[in-house]
């Protein structure tokens, strides 16, 4: 196992300049640099190990970060890989919710496996020249497209690996009570390997049915679980709670996560820090999904249209676990994107008023610590004996990162340096194989 040594990169969090080195898959040290001056100890509390060599000789790869700033590899919490990039196949543009639904799984119809696999992947690339080092996609099954989207997702899982860590979820977009022969698909899936049991609380009529059999099914195959909620600006739509309360009543705390619950922004202020209570006793992690939630709610409002974006503060400020996704990429969900996280957490800045410097700090947190959190990810951070997944960014702080939402000058998936920007500005993969 070759040692790397990265030169020079600025902590989140610490002062001065700090060296990296890598033994392996593993983060082995992190340590002030000496020329960089100005690190306070107690800042690196539990950070320091053993004396970093003068000797440069001893490593196999030397990367000058030139005070770039470093961050643990980026996490894409919420995204589907096999509906991406269909702009060129659309009849136009969606109106609704419903139907984005249906133009996709008009389009669907058509998919083969090549075509999704081939679709994904350029997606995953894409995430990855941003710094992303691990994904949870949602892959859907209904009586029409089979498992083929498993299929293609397992395949893909496999082939990226060395680039991208994937969690599957087995999403039922199309219902489970509403398409029958989906529970079986479900559990077939799980079988075949899903990681996470994926629900949707507003396709079916009986929503205590579908929670039942998600529960049900997460228990049995003891899985995490992971629902589309309350996606509409109905203030009568508490998905959010009934899962809440399934979540305590199966024990699932820290188990659970919900994408959209966009109705909370509809309802009255006093009535959402009552449900934000419940869905921090649930430990429940919200996704919330802006470029989605912004482009298609509030279509049916003519005067002071709404925009449907969950309260991400109020929930935060009650010690819910809030992180955001891409969701989409280029379909009828979400017409655009190119991956880079950043720029979701851009519009969400401005959407959810995080405007401050310690708004800028919960911005990269979230793509980052609390995306590990709700997805279960151990052995990450920018701690020693963590997994070598890192990303350089050529900025200096996080309030700059989001302000400029470069692409990084280095990324590292599992101790491999895979994309790297050299002296012309562009970015180059590296190819092992
Ligand atoms: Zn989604």
């Amino acid at each position: 196992m070759i040692r790397q040594l990265i030169q020079n990169c600025r902590i989140p969090g610490c002062h001065g300049l700090h060296n990296i080195v890598l033994h392996g898959t593993t983060i082995e040290q992190i340590l002030p640099s000496s020329d960089g001056g100005g690190s306070s100890i107690s800042d690196m509390t539990g950070m320091i190990h053993g004396e970093l060599e003068e000797n440069h000789g001893q490593y196999g790869f030397i990367f000058d970060a030139k005070g770039g700033l470093v961050l643990p590899g980026l996490i894409e919490p919420h995204i589907h890989l096999e509906k991406a990039l269909l702009l060129d196949r659309m009849p136009g543009d969606a109106a609704s919710l419903q139907e984005a639904i249906s133009m996709t799984a008009a389009l669907k119809a058509g998919f083969t496996e090549s075509d999704m696999i081939k679709r994904s992947i350029e997606v995953i690339r894409k995430l990855s020249r941003y710094g992303v080092t691990r994904l949870r996609c949602h892959v859907e099954v209904d009586p029409l497209l089979g498992l083929r989207a498993m299929n293609s997702a397992l395949t893909v899982k496999e082939k990226m690996e060395d680039m991208m860590e994937i969690q599957i979820v087995v999403f039922p977009q199309e219902g489970i009570i509403s398409a029958p022969g989906t529970a079986d698909l479900m559990e077939e899936a799980v079988r075949m390997g899903a990681d996470v049991i994926g629900g949707i609380t507003y396709v079916d009529p009986e929503l205590d049915e579908h929670l039942n059999f998600t529960f049900e099914l997460a228990a049995r195959y003891n899985r995490p679980l992971d629902f589309h909620a309350d996606f509409s600006l109905n203030p009568d739509d508490e998905a959010i709670l009934h899962i809440a309360n399934k979540t305590l009543e199966y024990g699932f705390q820290g188990r659970v996560s919900a994408g959209h619950v966009t109705s909370l922004a509809a309802m009255p202020r006093k009535k959402v820090k009552l449900y934000a209570r419940k869905i921090a006793e649930a430990d429940l992690h919200l996704m919330t999904l802006p470029a989605t939630d912004l482009y298609l709610n509030g279509r049916a409002d003519n005067d002071n249209t709404r925009r449907g974006i969950t309260p991400v503060s109020l929930l935060r400020d009650e010690g819910v676990n809030v992180i955001y996704g891409a969701n989409n990429i280029q379909n009828a969900f979400t017409p655009f994107g190119n991956g880079n996280p950043f720029d979701i957490a851009w519009l969400l800045a401005h959407t959810a008023y995080m405007g401050s410097e310690a708004d800028a700090d919960t911005l990269v947190e979230m793509a980052t610590l609390g995306a590990a959190r709700a997805m279960g990810i151990e052995n990450y951070g920018l701690q020693v004996g963590a997994q070598a997944d890192l990303v350089i960014f050529p900025v200096q702080s996080r309030r700059e990162l989001i302000i400029e939402r470069p692409r990084p000058v280095g990324v590292w998936k599992n101790g491999r340096l895979l994309t790297t920007r050299v002296e012309d500005g562009e970015c180059h993969e590296i190819s092992y194989r």
